[in-house]
C-alpha cells in the first residue's frame, strides 16, 4: 500500500489526504473542482500550520506531509492508486459513477473505501466489477482530530479488504472498529439515540437543554452534551439522519420528536443559523457554550 487517492477535497476529503500523508502514503488528491480542491489544500496547510503553533508538530512533518499530496482534477489519475477513499456529495449514484469510472480506466486492483455516513456500502458495491474490495471507511469531522474509524463491512466485502483497511487506519493513527453494513452503522445509531432522547426530555420540561447536556457531560464525561452536539451538527442534518434509521429500522425510537421538526420549519438550524436548542447569537453565549 503506497497510494491513496482521495476523491472530494471538502470538509471530510482534506481532513484524510491531511492524515493519510502524515502518515507516510503517497495521496493524489482529488475535486471537480479547482478552486474547492486549493481551498482543501489551503485547510490542510492551514491545520498544519495550527498543529506547529500549538507544539504539536515539527516544521519538518509540516514539509514532508505537504510534499505527499498531489491535488488534481482528473478523476482518472487516481485510478492507479492502492486505495482509493471517496468523500465526494452523499448521493449514491454519484458514489456509484465515481466507482464505475475508475474501474473503466484502469484495471489496477484498487480497494474503493467510501466515507459514506449513511448509504448502504453493499448497494454502492453493486456497481463494481470487485464489489469485494469494495467497503466503508467512516472518517468523523474534523478528520485531523477524531480518533474513531468504522469500518463497514458490506455484504461481499472479504476479510483482506477489512485487514488492509484497518491497518491502513491504524497506520494514520486512528481507532478502526468494525461494523456490519447496516443503517447509522454502530457510531450513528447510538449517538442519534441519545440526541433524540435527550430532545424528548425538553419537550417533557424534565430539565433544561444546558442542565441535560451537563448532566451527560460531568456525570458520564462525555465532551460535549447531545443538544450542544445537534446544535453543532445542524438541526435539518440530524432530522433527515432520524427520518432515514426511523424508515430503516422500523424502531419508534428513531422517531423524530416534534421539537425538532419545529425548530427545523422556523429555520432553527443550530450553531449555522444562530438559534437551536442554544442561543448562537452572542460571543458571550458562543464561549460559554463551548467551554
Ligand atoms: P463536502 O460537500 O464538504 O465535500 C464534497 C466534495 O466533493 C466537494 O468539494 C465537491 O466539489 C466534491 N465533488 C463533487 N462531485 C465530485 C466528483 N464527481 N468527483 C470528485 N469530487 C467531487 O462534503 P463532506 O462533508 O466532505 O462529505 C463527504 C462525504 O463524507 C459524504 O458522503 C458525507 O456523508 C461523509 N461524511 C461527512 C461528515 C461531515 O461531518 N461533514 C462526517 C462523516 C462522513
Amino acid at each position: 500500500m503506497e497510494t491513496i487517492a482521495v476523491i472530494g477535497a471538502g470538509t471530510m476529503g482534506h481532513g484524510i489526504a491531511q492524515v493519510a500523508a502524515a502518515s507516510g502514503f503517497r495521496v493524489l488528491l482529488n475535486d471537480v473542482d479547482r478552486e474547492t480542491l486549493a481551498r482543501g489544500v489551503r485547510a490542510i496547510e492551514g491545520n498544519l500550520a495550527k498543529g506547529i503553533k500549538l507544539g504539536k508538530l515539527a516544521e519538518d512533518d509540516r514539509d514532508r506531509t505537504l510534499q505527499h499530496i498531489h491535488g488534481t482534477t482528473n478523476l482518472d489519475e487516481c485510478a492507479t492508486a492502492d486505495l482509493i477513499i471517496e468523500a465526494a456529495p452523499e448521493k449514491l449514484e454519484l458514489k456509484q459513477n465515481i466507482l464505475r469510472q475508475l474501474e473503466t480506466v484502469s484495471d489496477h486492483p484498487f480497494i474503493f473505501a467510501s466515507n459514506t455516513s449513511s448509504l448502504s456500502i453493499t448497494e454502492i458495491a453493486t456497481a463494481s466489477r470487485r464489489p469485494e474490495a469494495v467497503v466503508g471507511m467512516h472518517f468523523f469531522n474534523p478528520v485531523h482530530i477524531m480518533r474513531l474509524v468504522e469500518i463497514v463491512v458490506g455484504k461481499q466485502t472479504n476479510d483482506e479488504t477489512v485487514q488492509t483497511v484497518t491497518s491502513v487506519g491504524s497506520k494514520m493513527r486512528k481507532e478502526p472498529i468494525i461494523v456490519k453494513d447496516v443503517p447509522g452503522f454502530a457510531s450513528s445509531r447510538l449517538g442519534v439515540v441519545l440526541g433524540l432522547e435527550a430532545m424528548r426530555m425538553v419537550e417533557q420540561g424534565v430539565a433544561s437543554a444546558r442542565d441535560i447536556d451537563t448532566a451527560m457531560e460531568l456525570g458520564y464525561n462525555h465532551p460535549m452534551g447531545p443538544l450542544k452536539l445537534t446544535d453543532l451538527v445542524g438541526l435539518d442534518v440530524r432530522l433527515n439522519i432520524a427520518e432515514y434509521l426511523h424508515r430503516e429500522l422500523g424502531s419508534e425510537t428513531f422517531r423524530p420528536p416534534e421539537v425538532l421538526r419545529r425548530l427545523v420549519s422556523e429555520g432553527k438550524l443550530g450553531k449555522k443559523t444562530g438559534q437551536g436548542f442554544y442561543d448562537w447569537t452572542t460571543e458571550d453565549a458562543r464561549r460559554a457554550q463551548s467551554s
